[in-house]
């Protein structure tokens, strides 16, 4: 295994039996290797730095019926919410002050947001804020709206794969394409977005075969952000009874893909804090680097429940931004509050 870890090391990249062997046969031995190489590439390109992001999450209503998320439309009991523009700018002007350079704007699929009203957002925060990025994670949009928020000031946009297995796609997303998510992700390279794909860890009936997929997919499409969380059941879904993805797999994943791809933007996600209380400390030492505390304002913080037990949901904005601040601290990394582009935007790289 130390043989294929620094194979990997060296040359990003390993053929897909490899990465399988790789999958299946580490031991913890090997992990702590695995890591250990991780953490030194992070360092290589990025030092002890981690980047914050402030993450607004304006909607819970959606159209879609994405099998294991709790805002799922078919969802009677989910409580919705929307915010307004007012409300979005607040959410701003208050992260700002707390020293963010990037806004996330995520939601459900929800058509009130119309192109215009999205525009409109859009461009209220960069004429507000022009030395900030905006980051869209809106789900699956028609090339001409992702063109139209790129020309309004978005920067970068989240939108991950999932899975990268055709048939396990299609199985937890009812009525929807593999095929159009793939080519959204795609169209949005090629209109200029930092894009960041990803996928969830310990799907129900997902196997190493699948993750070997994600992997491959995620050398090709090269994007500049990657987000890897466990997968955690909500009580009002069909995967209610199953068991989360484990720590130790997403972390193992995390390392994978900052080998793989050693440059990118890597979150240490929430759901990974949901796992486990020091999940996202645990992130940071398999290679990750990003971090992306919460912004909503706190009345709607539960109402956005993705998954059962999502941590941070009570605390003020000031608190999020103070205990994010000290745990990466304590885990030996310095907070970076610039916009932190990926390297090839901010022209470090080509
Ligand atoms: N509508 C947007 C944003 C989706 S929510 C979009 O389609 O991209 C952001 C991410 O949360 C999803 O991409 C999914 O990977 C993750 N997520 C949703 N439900 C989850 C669950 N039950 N456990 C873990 N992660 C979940």
């Amino acid at each position: 295994m130390k043989r294929l870890i620094d194979k990997l090391y060296k040359q990003n990249n390993l053929e897909d039996k490899e990465l399988l062997e790789l999958l299946k046969g580490i031991n913890e031995e090997d992990i702590v290797y695995l890591k250990l190489k991780a953490l030194e590439t992070r360092k290589k390109y990025y030092g002890d730095k981690v980047f914050l992001r402030g993450l607004i999450e304006f909607t819970n209503y959606c159209s879609r019926n994405c099998s294991y998320c709790g805002i799922q439309a078919g969802n009677k009991y989910a409580k919705r919410y929307r915010l307004t523009l007012d409300q979005i700018l607040e959410c701003c002007e208050t992260g700002y002050i707390l020293g963010y350079r990037t806004f996330v704007l995520q939601g459900g699929e929800d058509p009130y947001y119309s192109d215009e009203k999205m525009v409109e957002i859009i461009k209220q925060i960069k004429n507000k804020y022009p030395d900030c990025a905006i980051t869209l994670s809106l789900g699956e949009k028609s090339y001409e709206s992702y063109k139209k928020y790129y020309e309004a000031g978005a920067d970068r946009y989240l939108l991950r794969h999932e899975t990268a297995d055709k048939e396990l796609y299609e199985k937890i997303h009812p009525g929807a394409s593999f095929e159009n998510r793939i080519q959204c992700l795609w169209n949005l390279k090629e209109i200029g977005y930092q894009v960041g794909a990803g996928f969830m860890v310990g799907l129900p009936n997902q196997t190493y075969e699948h993750y070997v997929k994600d992997l491959r997919f995620l050398k090709e499409l090269e994007p500049h952000m990657v987000g890897i969380g466990p997968f955690i059941p909500h009580k009002d879904t069909i995967f209610r009874d199953e068991k989360a993805g484990t720590v130790e797999m997403t972390t193992i994943l995390l390392a994978l893909v900052r080998l793989l791809l050693p440059t990118v933007l890597l979150p240490s996600t929430t759901a990974l804090g949901t796992i486990d209380p020091i999940g996202r400390e645990k992130g940071l030492e398999a290679g990750a680097n990003v971090i992306m505390p919460n912004l909503s304002p706190v009345d709607v913080r539960d109402k956005y429940a993705l998954y059962d037990g999502k941590i941070c949901t009570g605390d003020e904005a000031a608190e999020c931004r103070m205990c994010i601040e000290n745990r990466i601290r304590k885990a030996g990394f310095t907070l970076d509050l610039s916009r932190g582009d990926h390297l090839m935007f901010s022209g470090a790289v080509n």
